[in-house]
């Protein structure tokens, strides 16, 4: 089972309706067995290929989600990297910067948690946030925030020019999603911690947040770090989409086992006392 990801992949420069993107497709496909074996094939191609990352240590792998509230990134970060071994995995969630983050220049948080070589990296909301709610609620003037685009192509293509593959994902879903993902929260008590009342502040600003998404898709989907919207309403889908991407991905960076800094011959196993 293939998924075709081109179809959400942006085009750089190319104009983007978010209005017209599928949010609930499946590409035909239906939750079945034959999915679930695949997504854990993908799984088990991502553990072989992370350990080879780590042992080569001379890349890495950056990936970045952004999405609306409850638009799945805690879940799709569990579910995808979540099986793979933790010590080459680092998550970073990027919240309401603190003073002393916000006394600095809006990267300077967040290339410091740039994965190091052989480790992926996986970003929970990101630098993109200088272009989404800092736009959106004026918490920057509309002047400086109409550099970073350039500002952020920049500094994605020195992170790709120095040895990190970056790819960036929204988890697309609609507003009437949210709002039952918003309900389903408040009927059970043990998702309340999940419910913020200002959540509903940003669900009232939707369409200023589309607006702001499809500037930031259109201007900073590159061919270095390209921008994929997936559709993430059906989180089967939506899993098994983002394990096929994580892993075309991680192929095409084809990472080798480094060769041994001694010589195997000298060391024959059965004559190690
Ligand atoms: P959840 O989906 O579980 O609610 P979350 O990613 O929304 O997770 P929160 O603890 O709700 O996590 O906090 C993230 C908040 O921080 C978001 O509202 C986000 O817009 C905000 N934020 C992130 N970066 C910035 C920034 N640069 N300026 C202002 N607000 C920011
Ligand atoms: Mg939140």
């Amino acid at each position: 089972i293939t998924v075709d990801l081109e179809r959400y992949r942006i085009r750089p420069g190319e104009s983007v309706d978010l209005a017209t993107r599928a949010t609930d497709d499946t590409q035909g496909l239906s939750d079945s067995d034959e999915v679930d074996d695949q997504f854990d094939e993908h799984l088990d191609a991502l553990d072989d290929l992370q350990e080879r990352l780590y042992a080569q240590g001379s890349q890495s792998l950056l990936f970045v989600f952004q999405a609306m509230d409850a638009g799945g990134k805690d879940s799709s970060i569990r579910k995808v990297f979540g099986p793979l071994n933790p010590q080459g995995v680092r998550v970073w969630s990027f919240k309401v910067p603190s003073k002393k983050e916000a006394a600095h220049d809006y990267l300077w948080r967040i290339h410091r948690r740039a994965p190091g070589d052989g480790y992926i990296g996986v970003f929970n909301r990101s630098h993109y946030e200088a272009v989404l709610v800092e736009k959106v609620l004026d918490l920057a003037p509309a002047d400086r925030v109409a550099k970073r685009y350039t500002q952020i192509n920049d500094f994605e293509r020195l992170l790709s020019d120095e040895g990190t593959t970056v790819v960036k994902v929204m988890l697309h879903i609609s507003k009437a999603y949210q709002l039952e993902r918003f309900k389903r929260r408040l009927r059970k008590p043990d998702k309340f911690w999940k419910f913020n009342p200002s959540d509903l502040d940003t669900r009232a600003l939707w369409d200023d947040y589309m607006a702001a998404f499809e500037v930031a898709l259109s201007r900073c989907s590159t061919v270095h770090a390209p921008w994929y919207v997936i559709p993430a309403e059906n989180r089967w889908f939506r899993n098994l989409a983002l394990a096929q991407l994580v892993r075309e991905t991680l192929e095409r960076m084809d990472p080798q086992f480094p060769p041994p800094d001694f010589d195997p011959a000298a060391y024959p196993p059965d004559s190690l006392v």
